[in-house]
């Protein structure tokens, strides 16, 4: 998947075109020599949903739904992140916690629950066995599902998602952790440094369903049909 970008800095702007990553940042350079790190506003589930419904609205089922079940390992990682950050536990440490359930998706199920009640006093919501059947039949036995079944999926992911995220936004000072992990994931030193010296980066906005960057603050405007609906209606700024 590619997407756009345009070079400020060129009297006419010059379109930049690069293939998409799990990163947020991009070092690209124009036609006319203008190297520039532009910084996506844009969180790793947020992108790993949105390419499962475009693969949804193509018509591939079954990359759609371990897409969004991905989105929802990616959204627990970024949950642990926030709740440790909270908790004063350094990088350093964090990071190398992490290395060790890396590779294991269950453990990190099993880490994200007991932060969860830890910081809430109350039990994480358990994704029923019905879905979790339905998504390792897909993912792991081969079943090309429907796309009716599909996009009841995707609405279920997408409120699941929202729930989750409407609750680590209601954490008081959020957005000072929130910062915290943008200069901690998002921000790579080197692009820090490249600011020091005087050559900030270009932040670009996207438009998604789950819309971390732009919207109400605590997710009250997100509905799926009506973020589906746009989807389909909008210019992609994904694209092949
Ligand atoms: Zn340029």
């Amino acid at each position: 998947m590619k997407m756009r970008l345009s070079c400020i800095e060129c009297d006419l702007p010059t379109i930049l075109e690069t293939e998409i990553s799990e990163k947020n940042v991009y070092e690209l350079t124009c036609d006319n020599g203008h190297k520039k790190n532009y910084i996506v506003q844009i969180q790793k589930f947020e992108l790993l949903y949105e390419l499962a419904a475009y693969a949804l609205l193509d018509g591939y089922t079954r990359e759609a739904v371990s897409g969004f079940a991905v989105a929802v390992e990616r959204l627990h990682e970024y949950c642990m992140q926030i709740l440790l950050i909270k908790n004063s536990v350094s990088k350093e440490n964090r990071d190398k916690t992490f290395k060790m359930v890396s590779r294991m998706s269950e453990r990190q199920l099993g880490a994200f629950y007991y932060l969860y009640l830890s910081e809430f006093k109350e039990p994480p919501e358990q994704i029923p066995g019905t879905r979790m059947k339905f998504r390792n039949n897909v993912t792991h036995n081969g079943e090309i599902p429907t796309y009716e079944k599909t996009l009841e999926y995707a609405e279920y992911i997408f409120n699941y998602l929202i729930r989750l995220l409407k609750k680590i936004r209601s954490i008081e000072n959020i957005d000072q952790y929130e910062l915290q992990y943008y200069g901690d994931y998002q921000m790579p030193t080197r692009v820090k440094e490249e600011t020091l010296k005087g050559n900030p980066p270009t932040g670009m906005g996207v438009i998604t369903m789950i819309g971390t960057s732009y919207g109400n603050w605590d997710y009250s405007d997100k509905n799926f049909k009506d973020q589906f609906e746009q989807l389909k209606n909008r210019e992609r700024w994904l694209y092949n």
